[in-house]
């Protein structure tokens, strides 16, 4: 079947239907695809914190920002396997390591393909997310197994000059290109809340479902203002209008996996269940994602089992 191209206005007009009607549809095509009952669990561990040399206006990992991330050495391969045996035992299905890097160099690859060969031998799939990536890089990431790569678009074309300076839009689709015709599944989504108006949100979504490869893994962040960073003091999404994003992007990425990623620290029970509702069926499990904090892991644990959800095992 010829892949569907979207349209920004098929778009807008999803944004605008009655929320109830939308939440229908998006939970319909969900149920065609996935079983209801079922979340997929992935983990999160940064190998190598801080100092990047990239201006994304959301991180505190950035070098151009003073916030109270400290650049730290790379962590050791045991440390990532004390971490994937953990992860595993906590239900994850995946295990994603991240580096602070505009994209990894010769000497550091070397010690990534390794951590990644160990996470698969601890029987778990393996992500990760290092900056931009050539086709040789993408290649060698292949040949050590890596399943998931993680590159997100952030936001929308037009918006996205707001949000970083420090390398393009095209970069980042070419990164995507990279990884996809090297064989690795592509994961990539964005953050809402960074001050964009619908329309970025729309134009987000139509890049994302028109990519090349539609990405098999979407996440979507809340933004986590944090201090020290351009978005310190940025205003909070609407949650409606969040939990509507989730939605759209259910329906217009039917076979992916929607991803409730950061900002889950601060979301109630209900307003996560409402994002579940609307067709989001992974989380980041654990205390903390790269760098900030997450839903802790007793109370995610509690929420599945008032919902009767249960880890999803393969997708
Ligand atoms: S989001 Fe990634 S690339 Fe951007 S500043 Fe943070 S660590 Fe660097």
């Amino acid at each position: 079947m010829q892949k569907k191209i979207w349209q920004e206005n098929e778009v807008t007009e999803l944004f605008e239907l009655p929320f109830l009607e939308l939440i229908f549809q998006a939970l319909s095509i969900h149920k065609l695809n996935f079983n209801l009952d079922e979340l997929e669990l992935c983990s999160l561990l940064s190998v190598k914190t801080g100092g990047c040399p990239e201006d994304c206006a959301y991180c505190p990992q950035s070098a151009h920002y003073k916030t109270s991330v400290k650049k730290e050495s790379m962590t050791s391969l045991e440390e990532v396997i004390i971490h994937a045996k953990q992860a595993k035992q906590a239900g994850a299905k995946r295990l994603c390591i991240g580096a602070a890097w505009r994209n990894p160099n010769k000497n550091d690859l070397p010690k990534i393909l390794e951590m990644i060969k160990s996470i698969k031998s601890e029987g778990l799939e393996s992500c990760a997310t290092l900056g931009m990536i050539n086709e040789d890089q993408a290649r060698e990431l292949y040949e050590a197994g890596l399943d998931f790569y993680n590159h997100n678009l952030d936001t929308s074309p037009e918006y996205y000059k707001e949000i970083i300076t420090t390398r393009t839009y095209q970069n980042r689709i070419d990164t995507l290109d990279n990884i996809s015709r090297a064989g690795i599944n592509v994961c990539s989504g964005g953050i809402i809340g960074m001050g964009e108006q619908r329309i970025d949100r729309v134009r987000l979504l139509v890049q994302l479902a028109n990519l090349a490869t539609i990405p098999k893994s979407v996440p979507i962040n809340k933004l986590i203002p944090i201090e020290g960073t351009p978005l310190a003091d940025s205003s909070h999404i609407d949650n409606i209008e969040f939990v509507r994003t989730i939605a759209i992007a259910r329906i217009m990425m039917p076979k992916s996996m929607v991803r409730l990623s950061a900002g889950r620290s601060d979301m109630s029970q209900e307003l996560q269940t409402l994002c579940f509702l609307a067709g989001a069926n992974s989380i980041w499990l654990g205390e903390k994602l790269l760098t900030a904090a997450n839903s802790e892991p007793d109370k995610d644990i509690e929420l599945m089992d008032k919902l009767g959800l249960k880890p999803m095992i393969s997708a």
